[in-house]
């Protein structure tokens, strides 16, 4: 596209006015909370005279949308939450900043679960995203529009964030890939935090190259946020020209789990032999703590969440509540009125996690099981360059099955938490069909910093579905 863009064979206000099209074509889908249509449209030809002036930057002619917990100045910010309400950024993400200096285009603010609570975008304070292939299921969470948004094919790629698998569940769901780097990897300033030590900016896209393309201009130092690597950024579109084998680890525990459904076994069983088939090693191996993850998960992140989130109080910003009497109340009724119920579960659940009783029997013990967690997963990749398994135990499930249950909702979790938990880079593939349609997504993990590896391993297995 591209290469059209430069022969002039195409402009970026045809690209923008398709995606434009496709966004009013699938409004049901509920996948955008703003559209910046015009503004879209007017950067499209200051872009399009760059073009022909020779001075477009290396990403003109892509459009973005981002989750609505990327910061975007001037534009309104929300993290899908009442309590947001009428809040608009005063500045910009390093991650969308970066888009828009090589000349991306952003093109709109995706709904998502409450800052980003959730598994299946049912937790919006706007209403649930629908599934592309199939309005009465979930496209997953909590990055769901962001997901629809590139399947339906509204926008190039879509910027999301995942703190416990909201950019790779979604993706396996909607049949797109969804890659989590390395945590540090890419700067947070400007990321709406819900657990500070998970939190990562993630992307959706429909090809390897072009995630490939988007993670090499957005990783990388950030002065605005200490915690971000120092580790120089390779380029990772280079990395995929190789024509490496493997060798991959997978989890015996992970494919006979009788939670996993049948044909995402299957699945998995194909791809292992067709793998090796192809010359990769492939081998079993174990990783006992792994159980852990999602208990460990959901404790630390609650913790941190409960942290994170006091700073919405009604005095500073967003939601105040009308009835306030004094300022106990002020904070109290601000807060119920503005937070929706599982953004309150999180708060209490970290809040009684962190409590003086508790402190040591649930934040302190996690804290070390992440550590031996982290650990026996890195001596893993000391011996295999990648770790398969699959995203999600099940494919996109009907709108309304896991509300009211929130325990069978975080099990939807299970295979996608531990790469936040030890830090490391994930991606999910798209890797077939169930007997519904609904598209299967693979997992592979990596070491620190392997996002090239992740990458390339990822076009392998691409490039396996189209030899089947
Ligand atoms: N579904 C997980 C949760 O609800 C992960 C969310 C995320 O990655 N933002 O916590």
């Amino acid at each position: 596209m591209q290469e059209d863009l430069l022969h002039g064979a195409i402009s970026c206000t045809d690209i923008v006015q398709h995606f434009l099209f496709n966004i009013e074509k699938h409004k049901h889908l509920n996948a955008f909370l703003s559209v910046y249509d015009q503004e879209a449209l007017a950067q499209a030809q200051v872009i399009d005279l760059k073009i022909k002036e020779g001075k477009a930057g290396k990403l003109a002619g892509l459009v973005v949308g981002i989750k609505d917990v990327l910061a975007y100045q001037n534009h309104p910010l929300q993290a899908a939450s009442k309590i947001l309400n009428g809040f608009h950024s005063l500045y910009t993400a390093t991650a969308v900043q970066r888009l828009i200096d090589e000349d991306a285009i952003i093109i709109g603010r995706q709904n998502c679960d409450e800052f980003g609570m959730g598994s299946s975008n049912e937790n919006s304070a706007f209403g649930p995203v629908r599934h592309a292939l199939n309005p009465e299921r979930v496209p997953g969470g909590s990055s769901g529009g962001s997901a629809v948004a590139v399947m339906a094919d509204m926008c190039h790629i879509s910027l999301g964030s995942d703190t416990g698998g909201s950019v790779r569940q979604p993706a396996a769901f909607c049949g797109i890939i969804g890659l989590k780097p390395t945590y540090s990897r890419i700067s947070r300033h400007g990321l709406v935090a819900f657990g500070s030590s998970f939190d990562c900016v993630g992307l959706f896209g429909k090809c390897v190259e072009d995630v490939a393309l988007v993670l090499s201009f957005i990783a990388g130092a950030d002065e605005y946020d200490s915690t971000v690597s120092q580790q120089v950024v390779p380029d990772y579109v280079k990395a995929l020209n190789d024509e490496q084998k493997f060798k991959v680890a997978y989890l015996p525990e992970t494919i006979h789990n009788p939670a996993l459904q049948a044909e995402i076994k299957q699945n998995m069983l194909d791809h292992i032999a067709a793998l090796q088939a192809a010359g990769h090693i492939v081998e079993a191996v174990s990783l006992p703590f792994m159980e852990y993850s999602l208990p460990t998960y959901y404790i630390l992140s609650t913790a941190e969440a409960s942290a994170n989130l006091s700073r919405y109080d009604g005095v500073r910003f967003g939601h105040r509540s009308k009835d306030a009497k004094d300022l106990t109340s002020l904070y109290r009724l601000s807060r119920s009125e503005g937070f929706g119920q599982e953004v309150k579960r999180r708060i209490l659940l970290g809040t009684y996690v962190l409590s003086a009783s508790y402190y040591d029997a649930y934040y302190a013990k996690a804290q070390k099981v992440r550590r031996l967690i982290r650990e026996q997963t890195k001596a893993l990749f000391t011996k295999y360059d990648v770790l398969l398994m699959p995203t999600t135990p099940t494919t996109a499930f009907p709108l309304g099955k896991n509300t009211s249950n929130p325990l069978e909702m975080y099990l939807a979790d299970i295979y996608s938490v531990h790469a936040n938990v030890a830090g490391i880079p994930g991606i999910s593939v798209p890797c077939g069909i169930d007997r519904q349609a609904l598209p299967i997504g693979l997992q592979v993990l990596a070491d620190d910093f392997e996002e090239g590896k992740l990458l390339a391993f990822a076009d392998v297995l691409l490039k396996l579905k189209e030899h089947a």
